[in-house]
Parts: structure tokens; sequence; C-alpha cells
């Protein structure tokens, strides 16, 4: 079969692979769209994955075939998976902080993922994805289930006001949610003009040209010198992040999803002397189910943010350099197989 190969870093390579086999209490899903994340960039420029392994970690798919214990699922399922597969033997996963697990094992990260013709998956990361939703929705449940479970580890309430820093996919669905539950304000900051536009066609209340304007001369004028309840810290970027401790609101939350490869510098004293909360929260596990239902009812509809869909051939001329270029105007870009 095809697959997308990491062999290190600028080196992805499209070729014919043996076809996965699957155990007892595995399903052989073909994959449908994959979407390419920060994480596999990062990867890409960095050399962080181990080379050999088959990319992709969150995307939508069908069921081909089951193992002979495999119950809940048959041939014909649609199905988007967990690309966390916990140990469920740790301290950690024993109190269900899946997320922490000290043995978990990552689909298209640590172990094969989605990009290519098959991929072999224990049952138990599965999801159903409901008929209603597509395959090209179903890619975000992941990335959407980290940006629920985000929220969720924050004290953020109706009537407060938001700042998103970055506006990726995972920056954009920061916005919807907080929309949804109820943000007096949103406002957005954000280096790249394309992503900053889709953004403002969100419907936020006021957009930032990080390249171009002062984001904390903006906030200050917007929430007249008091900042924000809550800084969103989606770019990864050690400045931006760094410059959220002048952003929030004194007692205010900086809730900190972009993964900086490089040190950031914290304004520990403004954080004491405005007993600053900041939040750190990385995957979604148990928020499946919720990222799917928010999909599904449309109160979060992600599809303007899918900027190009290509072909697996194509995943390193046209995604994975792409969105790396400087230039870029790509938002989320899917790779149908
Ligand atoms: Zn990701
Ligand atoms: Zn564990």
């Amino acid at each position: 079969m095809k697959a997308a190969v990491y062999e290190g870093a600028n080196d992805i390579q499209v070729k014919e692979v043996p076809e996965p086999q699957i155990g007892p209490a595995d399903v052989l899903v073909k994959p449908k769209y994959v979407g390419i994340c920060g994480t596999d960039l990062s990867a890409w420029e960095y050399g962080m994955y181990e080379g050999g392994l088959i990319m992709g970690h969150e995307f939508t798919g069908e069921v081909v075939d089951v193992g002979e214990n495999v119950s809940k699922w048959k041939k014909g399922d649609r199905v988007v998976p967990n690309s966390l597969i916990p140990c469920a033997k740790c301290s950690f996963c024993s109190r269900k902080k899946h997320s922490l697990c000290e043995d978990m094992q990552m689909v298209g990260i640590s172990i094969n993922g989605g990009l290519a013709e098959l991929v072999a998956l224990p049952e138990t990361v599965l999801h159903r994805l409901p008929d209603s939703l597509d395959y090209k929705t179903g890619v975000f449940v992941e990335p959407l289930s980290i940006v629920v479970r985000g929220f969720s580890r924050t004290s953020f309430a109706p009537g407060e006001n938001v700042l998103v820093l970055g506006t990726g996919p995972i920056g954009l669905l920061s916005i919807r949610l907080a929309r949804i539950k109820g943000a007096s304000a949103i406002y957005a900051s954000e280096i790249k003009r394309a992503r900053l536009e889709m953004a403002e066609r969100l419907g936020i209340d006021a957009g930032i040209n990080a390249k171009e304007e002062a984001v904390s001369l903006r906030v200050e004028s917007f929430t007249n010198g008091m900042g924000v309840d809550l800084v969103v810290e989606c770019t990864g970027a050690p400045g931006p992040t760094a410059e959220a401790f002048q952003l929030v609101k004194r007692g205010g939350t900086i809730l900190v999803l972009g993964i900086s490869e490089e040190p950031v510098e914290a304004d520990f004293m403004t954080g004491v002397l405005n007993e600053l909360n900041v939040q750190f929260s990385y995957l979604g596990f148990a928020e499946f189910p919720e990222a799917i239902a928010l999909l599904e009812s449309r109160r979060i509809d992600p599809t303007p943010f899918i900027t190009k869909v290509i072909p697996l051939d194509q995943v390193v001329e046209e995604g994975f350099e792409a969105l790396t270029h400087p230039d870029s105007n790509e938002v989320k870009v899917l790779v149908e197989i």
C-alpha cells in the first residue's frame, strides 16, 4: 500500500510499504481524510519523530476489517480515532488523567498513523463518526477535543472576554468555542493576514495584525487598560506566549495550548502581583464525544478552515512545504487518501 513515511527532518517519502496486520483486538481502517497539524510541521522542521513512521494523527476513515475479538465494530463503519492510546495501567490512567499517561502511544506520532491507504488501530481508540458528519469535518474532532479540554481546565465563565493569540486551526476553534461559551468579546491576534481575515469572518470583535500593530496597545484600548479575562495562547511561539502576561487582566487566566520548541521567558513578578492563573493543556481524550457533538450540532463549523485538499502523492510539496513556507496562506490542509 501507499503511505507517507517520515524519515527525518525535511524528509517525508510517499512510498509502497507492507499492509498492516491486525491483532485480535484491532480494527483495520481505510483513512479518508487526514489533517496536517502543527505538531507534524514541527516534526518536519525539527525532526521529532522516529524514522520509518507513517504520519497522520487527525483523520477519519472507514472500517474494512476487524480482529476476531472485536465485536463493537464491523466493516463499513465510519470512524474517527483518538490519537492518544493510553496504557490503561499507570497511576495517571487509573485516575482518568489519560493525557498524562506515562506509557502512551500516539497514532501517527509514535505508532503508524493515517497517512496511508490502511492503518491498524486498537478498537478502543475508535469513535463512531455520525452519518450527518462528513469525513472532512470529522478530521477536526481531534483538534477540537484539545480546545474543549483546554477550556474545561480554566474557570472561564459567560460574560468574560477572551484574546486568542494565533489563529491557525486551534486558534479558530478556540474563537468558536469561546463564542458558544458566552464570551462577551473575542479578540484575536495573528501575524498572517489570511489567517486573521478568517478569524474576522468568524465574527470576532477585533482582529490585531501582530506584525504591524502592538498587541498590548490594542488590547489596552479594547479593555480600558484592564486586559482580558482569558488569553488563549495558540501560536506556540515564545514571544507571544511571554507577552500574554501583559495582556491578561488581574486575576485572569492564560491558557497555553501552543507548544513552543524554545523556552519561554515569563514575567513571574506580574504573575504573582496580579495573581494570574497559567493553565497548560495538552491532548483531548474524554473530550472526544463532546467534540463530535459540537461538530454534529453545527455550532462549530470548521469547513471554512480547510484551505486545500490534496492527494497523498502531493503531501510533501502541497502539504508540508506549502504550510511551512513563510508566505503561506494555508490554514488547514487535508490529505485525501
Ligand atoms: Zn495534532
Ligand atoms: Zn497510562
